[in-house]
């Protein structure tokens, strides 16, 4: 009976999984794509609990008590560390899949077919490489280790020959899996490699890195699904691999990179000269009042959120502002672009959670065009998304990212709380141009100003 019962539930699962990725796509779906993803998980959880292989409950139930200590705390962490919250959880998972590879060989050695010993290789390294390199990642992301670049000579050459040994040692284990001596050897090569992956990398390109890791983790949870026989692991950890490798590739692409240049490109440097030089020249600068006089007499205000809006936790704020504006007869556009904030989406869940409408919400390529026609750009908290040096300057580290064309709005009204620069730690000249003001402050304090403005000016 349980027999049967076992693959329907997993059928459910993955069925379950498949909707959640369609629906977590789309902003007005994300809601029940997370629910029906999170069902999926707890039918696959029952559904393996159900297995009559298993012997006894009890470090399961271990575990699960442990899990949910680490668990909870993780979960309540602030949006504004979702990217290194997931590295974390990328760790977890492919260090799971690793041990789980490694204790499979230990118990199978010597009587293990070479498919199965194939698979397994390819765990134990993306799970073990993937663990550390993980571990990496959250350090940079937390600012506990260097965010910027560590470079040395002959880089990759020694990082590609690492590897070419550790996939050697795998491929000879496959042949030969009776070396249990050569097994040690072979995961403390994978583990180095995930630290050494990421040394040269910068915190800016980190979730483009975490997604890529997110790949590798389900890679090396469907190799799990073959070496332990399970369809669902199959399934699940492949829907993992590839949804995280394309969004790799929407993110490279969001800020024209490839993936070659965020491995091995060293990207994110701060340039400290740069800004020590730029701070010298002078800005205009207005009050929340004036701000709300300029914003009154508008009739196109195009708001470009970024990563401090989140800081500030201004959402509710804006989509006051949003109201206000709106009831004055100002049109409203929210601008989003694909890598504001500090993750894919992080202005879109923002916003969505402040209840602004989605119709409102613009992405980069349709509201660029709208922006020669906006009376003002209103920019709240966000910094490189905005920078025009990306456009021109072949000397800047965001060269070449397609940013939003703010500075061609009639008035660029920047809210933020000094000249510091944003996370790739540039100045951003679109400050120093004359149709520029900079509304200096809390971003949640000055849209708070400028509500108080408006809504008391329509009262008056
Ligand atoms: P930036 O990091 O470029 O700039 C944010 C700005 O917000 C800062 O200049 C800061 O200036 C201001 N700020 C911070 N706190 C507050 C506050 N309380 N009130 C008002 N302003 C505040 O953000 P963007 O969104 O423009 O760009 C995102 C950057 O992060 C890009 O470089 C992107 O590549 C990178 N990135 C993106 C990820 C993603 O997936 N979305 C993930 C990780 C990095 P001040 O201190 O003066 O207030």
């Amino acid at each position: 009976m349980i027999d049967q019962v076992i693959p329907l539930v997993y059928l459910a699962a993955a069925a379950s999984f498949v909707l959640a990725l369609k629906w977590l796509s789309a902003v007005n779906t994300a809601r029940r794509g997370v629910i029906v993803g999170v069902a999926g998980m707890a039918l696959a959880v029952c559904g393996t609990l159900l297995k009559p292989e298993i012997v006894s409950y009890r470090w399961i139930g271990a575990a699960f008590v442990v899990g949910t200590i680490i668990g909870v705390p993780m979960a309540l962490m602030p949006m504004t560390a979702v990217p290194q919250r997931t590295a974390l959880s990328h760790a977890f998972g492919a260090l799971a899949a690793a041990l789980v590879g490694t204790a499979e060989y230990y118990l199978r050695t010597p009587d293990i077919d070479r498919f199965t010993m194939g698979a397994l290789t390819l765990e134990v390294l993306l799970g073990f490489l993937t663990f550390t390199a993980s571990l990496m990642a959250f350090g940079k992301l937390q600012e506990i280790l260097p965010t910027r670049p560590i470079t040395y000579r002959n880089q990759n050459v020694m990082n590609l020959s690492l590897f070419g040994l550790a996939a050697g040692a795998g491929a000879y284990l496959v042949v030969r899996p009776e070396n249990t001596w050569l097994f040690p050897a072979f995961g403390a090569m994978a583990l180095v490699f995930g630290v050494l992956l990421i040394i040269p990398i910068g915190g800016a390109d980190m979730p483009t890195v975490i997604s890529l890791l997110n790949s590798y983790a389900g890679l090396s949870a469907a190799a799990m699904g073959f070496v332990l026989n399970n369809k669902l692991l199959i399934i699940a950890g492949a829907l993992d691999g590839s949804s995280g490798f394309i969004l790799s590739v929407i993110m490279c692409r969001a800020m024209n990179r490839s993936f070659t240049n965020v491995l091995f490109g060293a990207f994110g440097q701060v340039q400290a000269g740069a800004v020590a030089v730029e701070e010298r020249r002078t800005v205009r600068s207005a009050t929340p009042e004036e701000a709300a006089g300029i914003l009154e007499a508008a009739s196109l205000v195009i708001v470009v959120p970024g990563y401090g809006m989140a800081v500030a936790q201004a959402q509710h704020k804006v989509r006051e502002l949003y109201d206000v504006m709106a009831k004055a007869g100002v049109e409203v556009k929210f601008a989003i672009h694909p890598v504001a904030g500090r993750m894919p989406g992080h202005m879109n869940v923002l916003l969505a959670e402040a209840d602004i409408p989605y119709d409102k919400l613009a992405e980069m390529e349709e509201v660029n065009s709208e922006f020669p026609r906006a009376d003002v750009a209103l920019v709240i908290g966000a910094n490189d998304v905005t920078n025009p040096a990306a456009r021109h300057d072949r000397k800047s580290p965001i060269y070449g990212m397609p940013i939003l064309d703010v500075d061609k709005a009639r008035t660029v009204m920047v809210i933020k709380r000094s000249m510091n620069p944003g996370f790739a730690g540039i100045d951003n000249e679109l400050y120093y141009m004359d149709r520029t003001l900079m509304v200096f402050g809390d971003a949640k304090a000055v849209v708070g100003g400028i509500v108080k403005e408006l809504a008391g000016g329509a009262g008056r």
